[in-house]
């Protein structure tokens, strides 16, 4: 006897909610079966491929593993720059606090390499420790320092003895950064050079630097400190680094003129957004803007907000994240009522966690965020606010 094909409604069920827990192991190779019998393809299966022969987005995340995999195993074919006896050096310095390496952190190690020959090594000093493959960044040495306290006198240090050991050919540090910036300006007044500053642009030997009119800049010729700000070159490609340890002699007997007495409380509405690391972010979806305020205050966020927000008059233009915004790179961006068209989505691509409030589980910001939750904002919000034990930041162990 023929086998008999049934349909399983509980199966259909499942695979036509994608944010049922059961959804991708369904989908994996699960077609449709009709009414009349037929065997259907599910256009939803991961991996589909239409009859264009256009692969269906696989939002498992498991195309996303594997590229990660197959951007690792490239990574590891790629021709090793090993540089054993440098001749010269040129030093990159980050204060980011970040454990991945920013965008920034790219760009300046592109512009060391644009700068050096076959012979010279590229040293990374970070003022943090960092988790990111520094290697495949284009680090050939790479070097932590102590931030345990805010120190900027034995960091002064350690760099005046970098200096003194490898006289580096350059020194790159990133401008706007309240430690690497001042830490570049102490470097250049100790050792008498005059830093090339606000650095947008290297091509051809120059360096293209803002001027004091933002509207216009200016072509300076390089020096040996140089201060630059993001895009001013491409991270580096097709090749990997070392990043072998770099030793440097312990930096003993440093009497410190300042002393850090610890942290202080700062108000995030104070802190730009490019440098804040917590942002909740509002959009079209907020039907409260006073409870959006209110719940930002609770956590002790930096407020953000999409361009809708902004042009409905709701929050002021500054504070837009996006392509015609700020770009930003928080550890945690929070976006409410934000549906995460690729204009907004473009400011934030460097933020840690993203996490998601929205009542539209296939919006897009839903698929870019680490965490989602499915809900109206204003209940969320005001569940926030009341998980909040009053000081700012400080969540109440809700259970
Ligand atoms: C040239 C150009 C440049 C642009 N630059 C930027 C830019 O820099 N930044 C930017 O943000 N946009 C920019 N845009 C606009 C962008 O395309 C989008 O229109 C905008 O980001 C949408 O904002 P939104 O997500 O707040 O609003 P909407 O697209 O209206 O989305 C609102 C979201 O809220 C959700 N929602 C509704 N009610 C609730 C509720 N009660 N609770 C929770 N969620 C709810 C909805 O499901 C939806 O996902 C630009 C556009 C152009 C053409």
């Amino acid at each position: 006897m023929d086998e008999i094909k049934r349909r399983d409604p509980r199966k259909e069920h499942i695979l036509r909610n994608r944010l049922h827990p059961q959804y991708d192991e369904m989908a994996v190779d699960h077609d449709l079966l009709m009414s009349g019998g037929t065997n259907r393809k599910n256009p939803h299966k991961q991996g589909y491929l239409s009859a264009e022969g256009i692969k269906r987005i696989d939002r498992s995340g498991a195309a996303v593993a594997a590229a990660g995999v197959a951007k690792k195993q490239q990574e590891q074919s790629l021709p090793l720059r090993a540089i054993v006896n440098p001749s010269n050096y040129i030093v990159v310095f980050s204060d980011s606090d970040s454990a991945k390496l920013t965008v920034l952190d790219k760009d300046m190690l592109g512009l060391a390499h644009s700068l050096a020959d076959d012979g010279t090594a590229v040293v990374m000093i970070n003022l943090h420790s960092r988790e990111d493959d520094l290697a495949s960044a284009g680090a050939d040495r790479a070097l932590t320092l102590d931030a345990a306290s805010y120190s900027p006198d034995s960091w002064l240090a350690v760099l005046q003895t970098i200096d003194s050991e490898l006289f580096p050919k350059h020194w790159i540090f990133a401008d706007g950064t309240l430690v690497g910036g001042d830490l570049a300006r102490r470097l250049a007044v100790s050792l008498g050079v005059r830093p090339v500053t606000r650095g947008k642009l290297y091509a051809e030997g120059t360096l293209n630097c803002s001027g004091g009119d933002a509207s216009k800049s200016v072509n300076r010729k390089l020096s040996r400190i140089l201060l630059v700000e993001e895009q001013v070159a491409d991270p580096i490609a097709g090749f990997i680094t070392e990043a072998s340890s770099l030793d440097v002699a312990d930096v003993a007997g440093v009497i410190p003129k300042v002393t850090d007495l610890g942290g202080v409380a700062v108000d995030p509405a104070d802190i730009p957004l490019a440098e804040t690391r917590f942002i909740l972010s509002g959009g079209n979806g907020i039907r409260n803007w006073a409870l959006f305020h209110q719940c930002a205050q609770a956590l002790g966020a930096t407020e953000g907000a999409s361009r809708v927000a902004v042009d409905n008059g709701h929050m002021p233009r500054t504070t837009q994240v996006g392509a015609t915004g700020t770009y930003v790179n928080a550890k945690v961006y929070v976006a409410v009522g934000i549906s995460g068209a690729i204009q907004h989505l473009q400011g934030m691509t460097t933020c840690e966690t993203v996490i998601a409030l929205n009542t539209d589980a296939n919006c897009d910001m839903i698929k870019r965020a680490d965490l989602s939750i499915i809900a109206d904002s204003s209940e969320v919000m005001q569940a926030l606010v009341d998980a909040t034990s009053g000081g700012k930041g400080e969540l109440d162990d809700v259970g």
